[in-house]
């Protein structure tokens, strides 16, 4: 017999060799029949897996994320299988679940494929789920492996194989497909009773530009129809949100190919937003006792030598420009740092002068491959909303309070009200991988966690997540559909300090390190414009949205009223403009309501004479008429209420 320990930490005792479902059944048929692999101590099994030692163990669900993740794999068995059916003699790379649900990368050799061959495919692969096909482990040996694949004729897996030991190669047998995996997989295939095949793009093979690009298919299944249903919902809400989308509905940003591949270009209405925000953070942070630089976008390579990030995108990213005479090497600005350790150092600092806050709104560039390029979250160029904190260590407590407070009144003013804080900290086992003294460490770290913890702060802690050179706190928001975004980052760094050789005297008159804790509250303006879009939809807050009103005269009799009222509201430093086109009320109305724009002031005979406008909300409707006092007043209050004490 051994000894099985359940998460509530009671043992039972099972014969050897006992599986998941047999344990689950134990405990109840209901579970049985959802068990869709188990956690046995640290790694996930095939619940149809014999266990032969004591182990702590998990059974896992479709409420699982590991349950759904053996499921989403499972499934791109199913969907290579289907094919391999469909389009005989493709060949197939990886097919790993993701977030999402799986994709597998193929090599449809001669067959043309489209999305329009989607239905077929799902068709066969819900048919072959109903075959209820048990997926068979099997342990085979490296030459064996090669043996299969190469009679197969599919070089990828060949390839992959390469990288195995003899002694660790798994085959999983499902119906008519044998595929080179570690698993583990559900116990068969009728768990999957809902398919929808999402998109198809081309993907390079290990990610490489010079090899050959497969087809990636991206799909998803479901434990039930209604699951899937609630998805499309979900789906279908996500592509209204999508930031690309909106950003040009909005006229708020574009690309051009011309200007290149992932920089962006601020139109008006986004270069004013963009502008709107890091006004904001300007006057939080001045309060805070910030004070901003301002620094080139290129550096001496010398510089990031010093700093480290040559080695780090010296080889992997832009090439460094010469200049034509001195032929001395420049780099574009990968990070703000190391210009802000060099103001650092530009005069002697003493600890009374601490903490020293440099905040720069800094451009930075960094190579991305154009595949993986995506609208405003993954570019080439991009602004950080940076500062670096040069403290002691008895500061950092206090500093990261600080940046905390401004985080939070940010995601106050911009609605974001479910975030978790995510705390990295060192690998107790390993400490000896990390530079700066144990003591500067267990300080920081301590102080990371009791700030969270005076703050009541959602917070999950993971060990080891550290960067080598500190401790850190990313903020994870989660946006109007449930989607978490990584946002702000807090980071603690004992390491440029030694490489720049930052010093203060402090008050016994010796020479200390300071500690460097780099922030960006918003990530980047690109990232936190996108996610924002994507939370709100493009409805902004009312003190961040490009236009607050719009003036909408019936007809051309009431132009001239009509730019009395907005002359009335630009006064106010009300952000307003007239639709002044020949167009119905109905229709102008309709395309305010496209634009996102809060508030539609239509103007006519009866308003002229009363003095008023009659005001519709966006996605409220009529609030009837008022006085244009009284909507100033109106608006004032609305954005009062939004910014609290930023106002
Ligand atoms: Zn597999
Ligand atoms: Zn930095």
């Amino acid at each position: 017999m051994i000894n099985i320990t359940l998460p509530d930490n009671s043992v039972r005792q099972y014969p050897v060799g006992v599986t998941g479902v047999e344990i689950a059944k134990s405990i109840s048929e209901g579970l049985a029949r959802n068990v869709l692999s188990i956690q046995v101590n640290d790694e996930i099994w095939d619940a149809t897996r014999s266990i032969s030692m004591d182990a702590k163990i998990r059974l896992l669900t479709w409420s699982d994320l590991e349950g759904k993740a053996t499921m989403w794999h499972s499934s791109a068995h199913l969907m290579a299988e289907a094919i391999e059916m469909l389009y005989p003699g493709a060949k197939f790379g990886i097919g790993p679940d993701i977030e999402n649900g799986f994709y597998y990368d193929i090599d449809f050799g001669n067959h043309a494929i489209s999305s329009d061959d989607f239905p077929k495919i799902e068709k066969k692969i819900l048919e072959l789920a109903k075959e209820k096909q048990n997926f068979l482990r099997k342990n085979v040996t490296k030459s064996d492996a090669i043996g299969y694949f190469t009679a197969k004729g599919d070089e990828y897996k060949i390839e992959l194989l390469a990288g195995l030991d003899d002694g660790q190669i798994t085959f999983y047998e499902s119906g008519k497909f044998t595929d080179l995996c570690r698993g583990p997989h559900i116990p068969d295939t009728s768990f999957i009773k809902a398919v929808k095949l999402l998109s198809i793009a081309g993907a390079y093979w290990r990610g490489d530009e010079k090899r050959k690009q497969l087809t990636r298919i991206y799909g998803i299944t479901f434990p039930k129809q209604k699951d899937l249903d609630e998805f499309l919902v979900f789906l279908e809400e996500a592509k209204k949100r999508d930031h690309r989308k909106l950003g040009k509905e909005l006229e708020l940003f574009a690309f051009s190919q011309k200007v290149g591949l992932g920089l962006p270009l601020w139109l008006p209405r986004g270069a004013a937003l963009r502008e709107r925000l890091e006004m904001f953070l300007k006057k939080v942070q001045k309060k805070a006792g910030y004070e901003q630089v301002m620094c080139p976008h290129i550096g001496n390579v010398e510089l990031y030598k010093t700093s480290g990030h040559y080695q780090k995108y010296g080889e992997s990213s832009f090439r460094p420009i010469t200049t034509p005479v001195e032929g001395e090497e420049f780099f574009l600005k990968p990070m703000n740092c190391p210009h802000h350790c060099e103001i650092y150092k530009v005069k002697p600092r003493s600890y009374r002068d601490l903490p020293v806050r440099l905040a720069e709104f800094g451009t930075v560039y960094r190579y991305e491959q154009s595949g993986e390029l995506h609208g405003l979250t993954r570019v080439r160029g991009f602004t950080q909303d940076d500062a670096h904190i040069f403290c002691t260590p008895e500061q950092v407590k206090d500093e990261f309070k600080g940046v905390m407070d401004i985080v939070m009144l940010i995601f106050k003013a911009l609605n974001f009200k479910d975030f978790i804080v995510q705390i990295s900290l060192r690998d107790p086992e390993n400490n000896e991988k990390y530079i700066g003294s144990d003591e500067n460490w267990e300080k920081a770290e301590r102080a990371i966690m009791e700030v969270a913890e005076e703050r009541g702060l959602n917070t999950v802690i993971e060990l080891g997540e550290a960067a080598f050179y500190g401790p850190k706190m990313d903020f994870m928001v989660k946006d109007a559909l449930g989607r978490k975004w990584q946002l702000g980052t807090i980071q603690v760094d004992y390491n440029l300090p030694e490489r720049f050789d930052l010093e203060y005297i402090g008050s016994d008159n010796q020479k200390h390190r300071p500690v460097m804790i780099h922030r960006a509250p918003f990530g980047s303006m690109e990232r936190f414009v996108a996610v924002l879009l994507e939370h709100t939809a493009g409805n902004f807050p009312l003190w961040l949205t490009p236009d607050q009103a719009i003036v909408l005269p019936i007809s051309e009799k009431y132009q001239e009223y009509a730019k009395k009222v907005l002359n009335l509201l630009n006064n106010s430093e009300i952000r307003a403009r007239i639709d002044d086109r020949n167009e119905k009320a109905g229709k102008k109305i309709r395309d305010a309501e496209l634009m996102k724009v809060p508030f539609m002031l239509v103007v006519g005979e009866r308003e002229e004479h009363d003095g008023t406008v009659s005001v519709r909300k966006h996605g409220q409707g009529d609030l009837g008429p008022q006085k244009i006092e009284d909507f100033i007043n109106l608006v004032r209050e609305e954005m009062k209420n939004e910014l609290g004490e930023i106002n």
